[in-house]
């Protein structure tokens, strides 16, 4: 197991950070002779990297004078089977002397120091963990051990020390890191939902139907309808008579009287450009009468491009002919032309009949969840681990691309972080290679994935 000494002067809060990192697991107090009994080891696990934390608070003197020797002394002894340290300094209080004292001493040594700002929640905090950069030892992890914010950071800057010499656990054990990613994950509210199209698609009919009320103006003309902006509704899903709330964001409402001298094609591009600012998932609606043409591709990549996820529901399809070779037909250009999602979900509906608006709703909420889910950091990186070893990074100019760790940097849309050496060499298929493999493994079929490529400073 890789080792871990938490270093610092007095009352920065390496204890509290060593208890963060051990938990409910006991600390061990050391007591082999010839070791200094003022260590505590502790085993600790973030996201299932596991490691030996060492405590060196117990050096802490009652006369301040003689602390920097002192520690000097014992902490060479314990850098000896060190792999890296974490230099915790009090971002509340900000860099004092010793603090820098100790900086300049550990720059003598080759143990790779990661720097810790704790005590950084709130503004406070913040300017402290700034100041920590001038310590020399690249970006400081700000964190508050107390609290257990921060965690997570301190995982990726301490993954790509250790991660290969630490064991990582068979099990998920995601307390630390994934206990404050949490907080993203409460429960998600009403649906906000968009229907966007060419015009004549069928939008204000389908909105229509769906609210069961003649709210909004239809007709053979195209583009008539200004109404409400959102329409909030309950929709219950017939296929597991759950009741659940949707918000309906009406873009053909959002058009204010489409100036009749703006092209109406263009229109329904800026009106899919404005749902996306609304809406979670958008319903691109195509006309069976018409199929696929370039403007639906263009309204289709604008969701995208905005990271929102996307349904294709083909209206009109009691008056559809050929309806297989539509659909297949619809289905193939579909991939071909968004090379930046796999399998959207594709639907056939009637605004008309009300054929299939129930399976279409249903699948907005299912493409919800893979769009708002997060992925805990240890299993992320078995799967990077695994994908790099089933296809590992190019070496151009002999000289390999390291690929060190990957984590989730947000949800809604899902975006990821890959952190390496010479990213810049990296080829674009690579990098496609990752994302189709997190599409295709992790759960993230059919949602826009973005991952961008980072070298630690
Ligand atoms: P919007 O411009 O997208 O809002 O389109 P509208 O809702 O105004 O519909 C345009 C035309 O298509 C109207 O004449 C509707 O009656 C017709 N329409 C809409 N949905 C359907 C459908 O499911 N089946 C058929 N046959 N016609 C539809």
């Amino acid at each position: 197991k890789p080792q871990v000494i938490i270093i610092g002067r007095p009352n920065v809060g390496k204890s509290t950070l060593f208890n963060r990192l051990v938990g409910k697991r006991l600390a061990l107090v050391d007591d082999q002779p010839g070791v200094t009994r003022d260590r505590r080891f502790g085993d600790a696990t973030i996201a299932g990297l596991e490691f030996t934390v060492v405590d060196t608070a117990g050096w802490e003197d009652d006369d301040p004078e003689t602390l920097p020797g002192r520690m000097r002394r014992q902490t060479e002894v314990s850098l000896e089977g060190a792999d890296a340290a974490l230099f915790v300094i009090d971002a509340r209080a900000g860099l004092t002397p010793l603090d820098e004292e100790i900086a300049r001493w550990l720059r003598s040594q080759t143990v790779p120091v990661v720097p810790v700002a704790n005590k950084a929640e709130g503004a406070a905090g913040e300017a402290g963990a700034i100041e920590a950069w001038s310590l020399g030892f690249g970006e400081p992890v700000a964190l508050s051990a107390e609290h257990g914010e921060g965690i997570a950071d301190l995982f990726g800057a301490l993954w790509p020390i250790i991660g290969e010499k630490a064991e990582r656990r068979e099990t998920i054990d995601t307390e630390a890191a994934d206990a404050e990613e949490s907080d993203e994950d409460a429960p998600l509210g009403p649906l906000k939902l968009a229907i966007v199209g060419r015009p004549n698609a069928g939008k204000s009919t389908l909105i229509n139907r769906l609210l069961g009320e003649d709210r909004l103006l239809t007709g053979p003309e195209a583009g008539i309808t200004r109404d409400s902006i959102a329409v909030d509704w309950r929709w219950t899903d017939p296929a597991s008579g759950e009741v659940r709330d949707i918000r309906l964001i009406d873009t053909a409402g959002m058009r204010k009287k489409a100036r009749v001298t703006e092209k109406l094609e263009k229109l329904s591009v800026a009106d899919a450009r404005r749902a996306v600012d609304f809406a979670e998932v958008v319903v691109l609606l195509l006309d069976a009468t018409k199929g696929l043409e370039h403007q639906d591709l263009k309204i289709a990549d604008a969701v995208l491009q905005e990271g929102r996820a996307l349904i294709v529901a083909i209206n009109k399809w009691d008056v559809a002919e050929n309806a297989s070779s539509l659909f297949n037909g619809i289905r193939e250009a579909l991939n071909e032309g968004l090379a930046q999602v796999r399998g959207l979900p594709l639907l056939a509906v009637s605004a008309r009949t009300g054929k299939g608006l129930d399976t279409m709703l249903g699948a907005a909420f299912e493409i919800r969840e893979s769009w708002s889910k997060r992925v805990p950091t240890a299993a992320l990186n078995r799967w990077f681990d695994d994908a790099l070893a089933a296809n590992p990074p190019p070496a151009p100019g002999g000289k390999r691309i390291k690929l060190r760790y990957i984590t989730q940097s947000s949800t809604r849309p899902p975006r990821f972080v890959v952190f390496g050496t010479r990213l810049d060499m990296l080829p674009k298929s690579y990098e496609r290679y990752l994302v189709n493999g997190i599409r295709r493994e992790l759960g993230f079929e059919a949602v826009p994935v973005r991952v961008v490529l980072k070298s630690p400073k």
